[in-house]
């Protein structure tokens, strides 16, 4: 199936949701987990670092995710065409939700609207208390962390803090999930973009568009656990194809717009 056709599908649906995974942000310079350079690819026991009971039960972890956070290449980036394309999506008006996986900030950095969009695990930007619930943005943290203090402390509660985002061992947020999955169950074209579709729940929201007779696109540069069930897979680097795709949809959708006025 062609970009062409996907494009076709856009413009034609009546509800469009998008998924994404750390394949949008590669391009702006955050390494993704899984992909043939990814962190955990290069070294499996990141993936262990990353549970919450080791980060609650480990100081000398704590320390190591506060200097981690201070240098981690989110901190700088910047969003790419693959994020201003799904802006521009929203912006067409062909976009219900956004889901991401994503905890770097991008998607509302490049202008799409927090009020279609899900940041399913959380968003680094901002800092919690494990105890309190105390939250705030990170930067305040790390002022202290930069200033001497390697694993700071609430200053509400003495509790353990870090990043607000949703680790191995860590619940989501149900009305987060409540809202990805009705969205999902109601639409009719599923983007899943730059995820291997292997992280649950997450994982489960194409199978949900799928129930609900939804088209499945996975853009991925790699295939994916569910490519066998989807009707376009669209191969190559994200910020190539969903910028073309977008600009098809945007001249799709001019002339018809035109004569309706
Ligand atoms: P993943 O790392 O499992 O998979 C990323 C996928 O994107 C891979 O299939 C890879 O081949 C593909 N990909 C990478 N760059 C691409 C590009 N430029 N064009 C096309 N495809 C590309 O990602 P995931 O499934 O999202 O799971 C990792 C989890 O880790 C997520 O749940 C997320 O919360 C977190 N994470 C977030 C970030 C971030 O915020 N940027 C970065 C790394 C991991």
């Amino acid at each position: 199936m062609a970009v062409a056709d996907v494009a076709a599908w856009l413009t034609h649906a009546r509800s469009v949701v998008a998924l994404t995974g750390a394949g949008i942000s590669t391009e702006s310079g955050i390494p993704d987990f899984r992909g043939p350079q990814g962190v955990w690819t290069r070294d499996p026991k990141a993936e262990a670092r990353a549970d919450i009971g080791y980060y609650v039960a480990h100081p000398e972890a704590r320390r190591e995710a506060w200097q981690a956070r201070l240098h981690h290449p989110a901190r700088a980036a910047q969003p790419n065409a693959g994020h201003r394309a799904l802006a521009e999506l929203e912006r067409l008006g062909r976009l219900q939700l956004l889901v991401t996986q994503n905890i770097d900030g991008l998607h509302l950095l490049a202008g799409s609207s927090p009020e279609r969009l899900v940041e399913i695990h959380g968003s680094a930007r901002d800092y919690v208390c494990l105890s309190c619930g105390d939250r705030g943005p990170m930067d305040e943290v790390l002022d202290r962390v930069r200033a001497g203090e390697e694993d700071p402390a609430c200053l509400n509660c003495g509790g353990i803090l870090k990043s607000a985002t949703i680790s191995f061992g860590q619940q989501l947020v149900a009305a987060d999930l409540a809202r990805a999955e009705r969205a999902a169950g109601q639409s009719d074209v599923f983007l899943a973009i730059g995820t291997t579709l292997t992280v649950y729940p997450v994982a489960w929201l194409p199978e949900r568009a799928l129930a609900n007779g939804a088209r499945l696109v996975i853009i991925n540069a790699e295939p994916t656990a569910m490519d066998d069930r989807a009707h376009a897979v669209l191969r190559g680097q994200i910020g190539e194809i969903l910028p073309s795709l977008v600009s098809r949809v945007a001249a799709d959708r001019t002339p018809r717009a035109a004569g309706k006025d």
